[in-house]
């Protein structure tokens, strides 16, 4: 079967294309190339270079490829930034998306499942956070999957297109089989900051806030293995191909790790002792994020199988001692 992956050249999208393939799907990448890398696709993929924008290309490349789903994921997606710069998430995020579903109305595409974040709930009301949680975002970034979202449940009722969102905590690793991998432009997450610091890229990694209610005072994050994620997008694909209905599912661990733990761990892993400093909290960061991904567990039969810490920093560093310029270099 033909998987249309928007976006399959950046970091989640690629790992999910290498999953698609060992599944016996076909991917077709398409991509602006605005954040993704052509390195990341493999070469025996049909790469598309094209905007979601273009509801007639789009629609072209659908009907050209005889497009069974649609698995979604070209958007912008730095917090600070969309905090800076609304504008540009509302066109790429939410507009770009409405795109993306004309095109596929138009061709008849009517499955698609939807790369969204754990940033819908905003500052978490209890944890672990459930899907029937509060949603209420606290940054544009967050806002704009959630307006897509709803529009996705709209497109449901009234035009029977099936989706499953995907709402994905703090997604981190690499593929232990290809050489693909985390690079963003400026980086901003913190298991590459740390990393690229253990390597000799960066000087410092800096602490974003001590005086949290927490054990050690800084932030608690869900973190989740990108191939755990990946296995997630095929079997919410193959609920959507067998008939399933729209869903919305958390992918995370379950497990809790603050910031301290995450550096401890990567300088045990690393054996490098490298510079951390403090520094005052990040504008709108919760203390404790952590998922129940009990839903998709029990309704999907999804395992998260790689997201220990140790599997998810050893992955990381392997790709970012190859990288240390991410895919320049
Ligand atoms: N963080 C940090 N230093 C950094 C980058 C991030 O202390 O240089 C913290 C941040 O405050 C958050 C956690 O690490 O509590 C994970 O941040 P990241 O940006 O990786 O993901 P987010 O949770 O914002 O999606």
């Amino acid at each position: 079967m033909n998987i249309l992956v928007t976006g399959g050249a950046g970091y989640i999208g690629s790992h999910v294309v290498e999953e698609l393939q060992k599944s016996g799907f076909t991917p077709i990448v398409y991509d602006n190339f605005s954040t993704g890398h052509e390195e990341a696709v493999p070469e025996d993929v049909q790469l598309i270079e094209g905007d979601i924008h273009d509801v007639r290309f789009a629609k072209h490349i659908m009907e050209q490829f005889k497009i069974d789903a649609v698995i979604h994921f070209a958007a912008s997606s730095l917090v600070g930034e969309s905090m800076a710069n609304p504008s540009k998430y509302y066109f790429n995020n939410v507009e770009g998306s409405l795109h993306l579903l004309e095109a596929m109305r138009g061709a008849g595409v009517d499955r698609i499942v939807f790369s969204s974040t754990a940033a819908v709930y905003g500052e978490p009301e209890q944890v672990p956070i459930t899907e029937d949680s509060k949603l209420q975002p606290t940054n544009v970034y967050g806002r704009s999957k959630l307006m897509i979202e709803k529009m996705l449940a709209d497109y449901d009722m009234a035009y029977d297109m099936r989706y499953v969102a995907l709402r994905y905590f703090n997604a981190a690793g690499a593929s232990p089989t290809r050489d693909i991998g985390e690079d963003h432009n400026p980086e901003s997450h913190l298991i590459p900051l740390i990393l690229k610091t253990a390597q000799g890229v960066r000087k410092q990694v800096a602490i974003f806030g001590t005086d949290y209610p927490t054990e050690d005072g800084t932030c608690i994050r869900d973190y989740i293995h990108v191939c755990d994620l990946a296995k997630a997008h095929v079997l919410a694909l193959q609920h959507l191909l067998k008939g399933g209905a729209s869903r919305v599912y958390n992918l995370g661990s379950e497990n809790g790790f603050s910031v301290r733990q995450m550096i401890d761990s990567a300088k045990k892993i690393t054996a490098v002792d490298f510079t951390v400093v403090e520094e005052a909290r990040r504008a709108g960061d919760p203390a404790v994020l952590i998922a129940s991904s009990e839903r998709i567990r029990s309704e999907l039969g999804w395992v998260p199988e790689h997201s220990s810490v140790d599997e998810v920093i050893s992955t990381a560093w392997k790709w970012h001692k190859g990288h240390p310029q991410g895919y320049n270099g």
